[in-house]
């Protein structure tokens, strides 16, 4: 029978080995830690019963993945939440822009940009199926719906800075910038728009939900369906070499598929990759960096504009001005004395993950690469900007350096929970500038995780489109 051993259980790492166990390999997927899911995990982080997703936490990308849409997770525990309001973005003067399924009630929140919004946003939420198709795909590729994609690549290419001067008023220009700054760096560079209107119109499409009971569910239900297909998966096991999988005749598996930052992969596959890879890999760019908190706050959090206590996702940062001077600091490495801060109540979804009237609230700023400082306060001072009286509320606070990032998770190289920059360069090529971006350059090897195409976030495309190469070259 034909074997393939996944180094670790992030969603990419499961998306593969699910892939390739529906093709009738005996898959093993080995993970260090002793709980699967990579940036999928839950836990009662604060007091005891409140639910607090240690890493992702809202899935535009994971709700509109073909791949993972296509397993049924529904039947092994999946089930998608949806706030009211998807997304929010207060801004000082007590306005808030904010994204919803329901485009009528974006519009509502945007005052004179309503139009435009509408121009820019109503083709791509409509062809997002088309576009997806491509996005998710390696770079190169003949395209299955050239039209979708050449009208989102015209805007795509562009600085966020240069398209959000289409809007005239705050609301929207902060809002679409929000988005933008997903994309972990700095939003005057080419490219940079890709991110925002991707995501932007993902939640228009798909809204930007939780996985009820917390993102574990997914990696629950991912495992789930893998060893329904008869699958195995390993906790605790540090990879270290590719000797460490071989049997006992000495042979490798058919099959090696890494979940692994570059740097990872270089470290188990060592002198067995060509030099030229390997070159390859050790100049791999790593972005900016989260430092996370998690928060118990009784009775929620009081934010003067009431669209903003109704929304999963809140984005406080400010005007667009601010953000963007936020982000290329963060990106040159110095840290700003008020960080772009993304926030989440996921419990306004999913009402399960309280306990009575205290909520977990998640919460992280983007900081520069490897920053060893304490961004708790600033964060904290954030929100209580838009919402005064938040820290009287505050039960219980717990927080993640960039350095107990990496610890939790090596894929997060100096706190980079993208695993690797997202760069003009390396948005369409990661990890490297190549034809066949998953190939290690070693027979049976490939890398699978978020320094893959399609990149970061919670979609598995990565694993799938790693294992479609795998199969092929079998
Ligand atoms: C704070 C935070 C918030 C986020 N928010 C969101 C969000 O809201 N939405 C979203 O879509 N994405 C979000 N993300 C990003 C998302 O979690 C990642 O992009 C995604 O998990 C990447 O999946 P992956 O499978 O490539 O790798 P990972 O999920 O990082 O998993 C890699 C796994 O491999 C294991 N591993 C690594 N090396 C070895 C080894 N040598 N031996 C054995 N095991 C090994 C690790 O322990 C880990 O379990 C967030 C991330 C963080 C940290």
């Amino acid at each position: 029978m034909t074997s393939a051993v996944v180094v670790g259980s992030g969603p990419n790492g499961l998306a593969a080995a699910v892939r390739l166990a529906h093709e009738g390999l005996d898959v093993t997927v080995l993970e260090r830690s002793d709980r699967v899911g990579g940036g999928t995990r839950t836990s009662e982080l604060t007091v005891p019963g409140l639910l607090h997703d240690e890493c992702s936490a809202f899935h535009p990308m994971g709700v509109a993945s073909p791949f993972l849409g296509s397993l049924d997770l529904e039947r092994h525990g999946l089930r998608w939440l949806w706030p009211e309001i998807d997304l929010a973005h207060p801004l000082d003067d007590g306005r808030a822009g904010v994204v919803s399924r329901d485009m009528e009630r974006t519009a509502a929140s945007l005052g004179v940009d309503a139009r435009t919004w509408r121009r820019l946003f109503e083709p791509l939420s409509d062809g997002f199926d088309d576009l997806l198709a491509d996005v998710l795909r390696p770079v190169v590729h003949v395209p299955s719906h050239p039209w979708a994609l050449g009208r989102f690549g015209l805007n795509a290419a562009l600085p966020a800075t240069l398209l959000a001067r289409r809007f005239d008023d705050e609301p929207a220009r902060a809002l679409f910038m929000g988005v933008a700054a997903h994309v972990f760096g700095r939003l005057d560079t080419p490219l940079s728009a890709s991110v925002g209107l991707m995501l932007t119109a993902a939640g228009h499409r798909y809204g930007w939900p939780v996985a009820e009971g917390g993102s574990q569910a997914i990696a629950d239900a991912l495992v789930s369906l893998l060893e329904e297909l008869g699958g195995t998966v390993r906790t605790g096991v540090q990879v270290t070499s590719l000797d460490q999988l071989t049997d006992a005749s000495g042979a490798r598996p058919d099959v090696v598929m890494l979940d692994t930052s570059p740097r990872g992969a270089l470290g188990i596959v060592g002198d067995a990759m060509p030099s030229i890879v390997a070159r390859a890999l050790r100049a791999y760019r790593y972005g900016p960096a989260a430092f996370k908190i998690d928060l118990a706050v009784e009775g929620g959090i009081p934010w003067t504009n009431d669209d903003v206590r109704r929304a999963g996702t809140v984005h406080v940062a400010g005007d667009a001005a601010e953000l963007v001077e936020a982000e290329g600091r963060t990106a040159r490495g110095t840290m700003p004395e008020r960080p772009f801060v993304l926030l989440g109540q996921q419990y306004v979804a999913d009402p399960s993950r309280s306990q009575g009237d205290v909520h977990p609230i998640w919460a992280y700023a983007h900081v520069p690469h490897a920053w060893p400082g304490d961004a708790t306060e600033q964060i904290i001072g954030q929100v209580e900007r838009f919402a005064p009286g938040f820290q009287d509320r505050i039960v219980q606070v717990v927080s993640k350096s960039t350095a107990q990032l990496e610890a939790y998770n090596p894929n997060y190289v100096g706190g980079d929970i993208g695993t690797g920059a997202n760069t003009w360069r390396q948005i369409p090529l990661r990890p490297r500038p190549t034809l066949d971006p998953y190939s290690l350059g070693v027979e049976g090897v490939y890398l699978c995780s978020a320094a893959t195409p399609p990149g970061g976030g919670v979609h598995g495309m990565g694993g799938f489109n790693a294992a479609e190469t795998a199969l092929r070259r079998l």
